[in-house]
């Protein structure tokens, strides 16, 4: 599993990071980023549901 943040579209709620800190992290913009190139396996359940709960739709997910 890959995800992917869009910078146009995140609004940097947290919400994404406070579910998943060890995928996103907020950067000293105040907007997401991704840690890691591949999710782990241990994490990708609650990387989905960053995916599902980013406020602003901006989490693109891609399933390998
Ligand atoms: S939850 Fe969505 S809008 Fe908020 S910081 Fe994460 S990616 Fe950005």
């Amino acid at each position: 599993m890959r995800v992917r943040v869009d910078d146009d579209i995140c609004a940097g709620h947290g919400v994404c990071v406070a579910t998943c800190p060890e995928v996103f992290r907020l950067t000293a913009d105040g907007f997401s980023e991704v840690l890691v190139d591949v999710v782990p396996a241990e994490h990708v359940e609650a990387a989905r549901t960053a995916v599902e709960q980013c406020p602003e739709h901006a989490i693109e997910m891609e399933i390998d």
